[in-house]
């Protein structure tokens, strides 16, 4: 049989996939993949349960149905003052995953120079290269995770066609400030460059830092694409809406490729999504300073054990250097060792890097119940005799 596409069949299963496995097959605590465990909020799935038994459920606009292409808008307008046109510069994808394809596919043309920082989502290489673009990889290292002038002068060349920047920052945790967004958007200026951000956890920035999207900076309003996800806004990681902002002229592009890759979203969840948006303040400073409060309870917990844990500035993630525990192992060992002896799953760190990573890192995902982060940080404990 002649070979299928190489790029992608050089790829293996991904490690949300293959650590849920085995913390299913283990009975484990399951902290490796990002997801919350509770049912997301009531009002937003009851919207969603009407729509389903109303109708239409047939094929909803290709860009996305009105009621949430608005919601988007007023969503961008209301947090971060954005003027968005909703007819012209939002389309809804089924989630932040078909967004980055649709991005990354109708902007790249082979050979075009794609810059990203790494420790990098799982899905944005292989993408980026079935696309033809050319990985520039930018690394930044913990504790602070702190973007190099240096080393982004290097990577950006007149061959760039588009920076993809994650902000908060899966895995590393870390919420870019003001001074390297600026540093990114004089370069994405010099180079003509765009830029494909990706806010899925817009809503999780901690300790009174707030969001800040490169759009907002001056002269990015039209180089930048903003993606939003339903799946991390309201815990609803199964239900795949996503979102994305940008100028009619970038937008265009991405829509044909949405329309080839998917064409719509389910109705029902759009419908409910657009209610959820337009949700007062008070259920987004919830769920945020609950999710802050999971991060402090499990943080304080895993440095109680002994974990050097790092800082944690938004996600749903936090890393911890397991190496004052005395394992004897890389990070791959660490996490199966803790699956099936401890009974608690984590990601390796290593999975987010292309090549050399480093091998000492456990990212747990701390989005759960606090009883649930109790017994796993209790099996923990108990396991390394703490
Ligand atoms: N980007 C990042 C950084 C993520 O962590 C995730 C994880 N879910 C996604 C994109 C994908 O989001 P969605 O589930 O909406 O496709
Ligand atoms: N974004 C989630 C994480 O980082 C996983 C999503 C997925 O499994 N594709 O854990």
């Amino acid at each position: 049989m002649k070979a299928a596409n190489a790029i992608l069949s050089s790829y293996g299963t991904t490690v949300f996939e293959v650590m849920s496995r085995l913390a299913i097959e283990h009975g484990s605590i399951n902290l490796g993949q990002g997801f919350p465990d509770d049912n997301g909020p009531d009002d937003v799935r009851g919207i969603a349960e009407q729509a389903l038994e109303a109708g239409p459920n047939q094929y909803p606009p290709m860009m996305g149905i009105p009621e949430l292409r608005q919601a988007v808008a007023a969503h961008n307008a209301r947090f971060y003052g954005l003027d968005v046109d909703w007819q012209r510069e939002v389309l809804v994808t089924s989630g932040a995953t078909e967004a980055l394809a649709a991005c990354l596919f109708g902007l790249i043309e082979p050979g075009d120079e794609v810059v990203l920082i790494e420790p990098l989502y799982d899905c944005y290489l292989p993408i980026v290269r079935r696309a033809g673009g050319v990985p520039k990889l930018v690394r930044v290292e913990p504790p602070d995770w702190r973007l190099s002038r240096a080393a982004l002068e290097d990577a950006f060349t007149e061959r760039t066609k588009l920076l993809l920047l994650n902000s908060p920052m899966n895995p590393a945790a870390k919420v870019f400030d003001r001074d390297e967004l600026a540093m990114l958007a004089a370069l994405l200026d010099a180079h003509d460059a765009y830029a494909v951000c990706d806010e899925v956890y817009e809503h999780l920035v901690f300790d009174g830092r707030g969001h800040v999207p490169l759009m907002t900076l001056p002269g990015m309003r039209d180089r930048c694409v903003r993606i939003g996800s339903a799946g991390k806004t309201f815990s609803l990681t199964g239900w795949k809406v996503g979102y994305v902002t940008a100028a009619p002229d970038l937008l265009q592009p991405i829509a044909k490729c949405h329309q080839f890759l998917v064409f719509t979203t389910p109705p029902n969840l759009q419908k409910a999504v657009a209610f959820g948006l337009a949700k007062d303040d008070a259920y987004f400073e919830g769920f945020t300073a609950d999710m802050q409060a999971k991060r402090d309870r499990f943080g304080a917990g895993l440095a109680e054990i002994g974990f050097d844990v790092l800082d944690c500035q938004g996600t749903y993630f936090i890393t911890a250097d397991f190496r004052p525990l005395g394992f004897n192992g890389d990070d791959e060992d660490f996490c199966r060792h803790i699956t099936t002896e401890a009974k608690v799953t984590a990601v390796p760190m290593s999975a987010f890097y292309q090549a050399d990573p480093p091998r000492h890192f456990a990212r747990f995902a701390f989005c759960k119940q606090p009883a649930v982060l109790d017994d796993a940080l209790g099996r923990l404990a108990r396991h390394f005799d703490r």
